[in-house]
C-alpha cells in the first residue's frame, strides 16, 4: 500500500499518531475508511477518538485547532500547510433523540462500538487504524462493501426517521458506487419519501448536484424514481416519466453527457419537461412561460442564481443550433461566441444521440469553433449608436435594427471597415422599416 505522496493522508496518519502518543485511542472513521478500502482517495479524512474535545485541543494546541463543533465533540485540527488540509477530530459519541428529523438534540461521549451505531450506512460505519493497518468493523461494513450493498445501520425506518436526508444519501451512495440498495433500506425510503421536505432545500440541492455531476447520474435519477423520491423532489418531471419513450431518452441523455457541469446536467434532465410545458401553454408566450416555470424549479430548490441562469440560457437556446450547416455565419457566431457554447453543443449532441440520430449539428459546431479564431467569432463591432448619430441619423427604435443588420454583415464577412459599415447603415435607414 502506498502511503506517501498524499499530503492529506499523511496528515491524517500524523493526527492519529499524535493522539495515540498522548495515550488516547484514535482511528480514521466513516467515509474515509470506506474510500480507503475501495482504493479511492478520500475527499476528506475524519478521525474519531476517546479524547474529549478539550483534550484534543491540548494535544494539538489552541493555535492549531478550531472548536467549530465543540458541542458535538468535534475539533478541527489544521494541517501544517494547505496541501495537508484540515481534519475533523470527533470524540466517540452517541447521538441523543432527533428534534426535527435533522439534528440530534444532544450527544453523549462513548466508545467506537456505540459511535458506529449513530452512522448512517454500514459501509460508512467502519474505523481504521492507519498505524496498525487494521479495520474495526462493528456493523458488517466490510461484508457489504464486498457485496456492493448500501444498508442502513440498525432499523432502516428508525434511521431514516431520525434524519430524512439519509434517504437521499442512500440513493447517492448506491448510484455513485454502483451498489445495490438493500431491500429493507429501500422499502424504508419508499415508505418515508413524502417526508423528504423536512430537509432544507439547500441540502437536497447539494445531494442533487453531487448525483447529477457524477457519471452515474442516470442511475441516480432512476433510483430516485424507484424509491419514490423523484415525484417529491421534482414533481414537474412526472409527465415525462409517464411517457416511456420520452423518459427513456432523458435517461439516455444523462448517461451520454461527459463530465458535465451541474447546469448542463440539470438542463439535460429538464429539457423534455420544458418542451412539454411549452406545448401545453401554446401561443406566442409559450416558450417564455415554460422557461419561467423551469427557473422557478431551480429557485424552489435554492440553486445559485448562476446555476439557474446558466441552465435557462442552455434551454432557451436549445434549438438555436439546429440545422447548423444551413445557418449563416452570423447566426452561428452569435450563439457560439457565448460563454456556454461548449455546453450547448454537448446538450444538442446528447439529444441527437439519445434519439438515435447522428449528432451532425454538434459535430458541425465543434468544427466551426475549432476553425474560427476568437477574433472572427466575436470581432469588435465596426460602428455603434454614436457613429450613427454623428452621421446624422435620428436616434430611435430603428437604431437597434440597423446596428443588428450591420453586425450580421460583419459576422458574415460581407464588410470589414468603418466606411462600409456606415454605408450599409445609411442604406438600411432609408429602407422602409420592417
Ligand atoms: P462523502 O464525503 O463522499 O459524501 P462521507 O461518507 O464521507 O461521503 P460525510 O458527509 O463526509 O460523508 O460524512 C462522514 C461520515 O459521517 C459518514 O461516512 C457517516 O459515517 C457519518 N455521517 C454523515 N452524515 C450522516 C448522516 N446524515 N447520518 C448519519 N451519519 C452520517
Ligand atoms: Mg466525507
Amino acid at each position: 500500500m502506498n502511503t506517501s505522496s498524499d499530503p492529506q493522508r499523511e496528515f491524517a496518519e500524523a493526527v492519529v499518531a499524535q493522539l495515540k502518543a498522548a495515550g488516547f485511542t484514535a482511528l480514521w472513521a466513516g467515509g474515509c475508511v470506506r474510500d480507503h478500502l475501495l482504493g479511492k482517495t478520500p475527499k476528506d479524512f475524519d478521525v474519531a477518538t476517546n479524547a474529549r474535545p478539550e483534550q484534543v485541543r491540548s494535544v494539538f494546541g489552541n493555535r492549531r485547532t478550531l472548536a467549530v463543533g465543540e458541542a458535538f465533540g468535534v475539533i478541527v485540527v489544521l494541517g501544517p500547510n494547505k496541501a495537508a488540509g484540515q481534519i475533523e477530530v470527533a470524540t466517540f459519541r452517541s447521538d441523543g433523540a432527533y428534534i426535527d428529523g435533522r439534528r440530534p438534540e444532544s450527544v453523549a461521549f462513548s466508545t467506537p462500538e456505540i459511535d458506529a451505531q449513530r452512522r448512517d450506512f454500514t459501509i460508512n460505519g467502519m474505523f481504521y487504524d492507519p498505524l496498525e493497518r487494521r479495520v474495526l468493523d462493528y456493523v458488517g461494513g466490510e461484508k457489504d462493501l464486498a457485496a456492493g450493498v448500501i444498508r442502513a445501520i440498525g432499523v432502516p425506518q428508525a434511521r431514516m426517521a431520525e434524519d430524512k436526508l439519509r434517504m437521499l444519501r442512500a440513493v447517492r451512495f448506491a448510484a455513485t458506487f454502483d451498489f445495490k440498495l438493500d431491500d429493507d433500506t429501500a422499502r424504508a425510503v419508499r415508505e418515508m419519501a413524502e417526508q423528504i421536505h423536512v430537509v432544507s432545500a439547500e441540502r437536497i440541492a447539494q445531494e442533487l448536484r453531487r448525483m447529477l455531476v457524477h457519471s452515474h447520474r442516470h442511475r441516480a435519477i432512476e433510483l430516485c424514481l424507484s424509491v419514490a423520491l423523484l415525484p417529491q423532489i421534482l414533481p414537474e418531471l412526472m409527465p415525462v416519466v409517464e411517457s416511456p419513450d420520452a423518459w427513456h431518452q432523458v435517461l439516455a441523455k444523462l448517461r451520454l453527457l461527459q463530465a458535465p457541469t451541474f447546469p448542463l446536467a440539470w438542463a439535460a434532465l429538464l429539457e423534455c419537461t420544458m418542451e412539454k410545458i411549452s406545448q401545453s401553454h401554446g401561443g406566442d408566450r409559450a416558450e417564455v412561460s415554460a422557461l419561467q416555470a423551469i427557473e422557478a424549479i431551480g429557485r424552489r430548490l435554492k440553486f445559485s442564481n448562476k446555476e439557474i441562469e446558466d441552465a435557462a440560457w442552455l434551454l432557451k437556446h436549445r434549438r438555436a443550433l439546429d440545422n447548423a450547416s444551413g445557418k449563416t455565419h452570423a447566426q452561428l457566431k452569435r450563439v457560439l461566441a457565448e460563454p456556454l457554447a461548449q455546453e450547448l453543443i454537448s446538450l444538442i449532441r446528447v439529444r441527437d444521440l439519445a434519439a438515435g440520430r447522428s449528432p451532425a449539428d454538434a459535430l458541425f459546431c465543434d468544427d466551426f469553433l475549432t476553425s474560427t479564431s476568437m477574433e472572427l467569432l466575436n470581432p469588435q463591432p465596426l460602428i455603434n449608436g454614436n457613429d450613427l448619430q454623428k452621421a446624422g441619423l435620428k436616434p430611435g427604435p430603428r437604431f437597434k435594427e440597423i446596428l443588428d443588420e450591420v453586425r450580421d454583415a460583419q459576422l458574415n464577412g460581407e464588410i470589414d471597415s468603418f466606411v462600409a459599415a456606415l454605408e450599409l447603415a445609411q442604406r438600411v435607414s432609408f429602407r422602409e422599416p420592417h
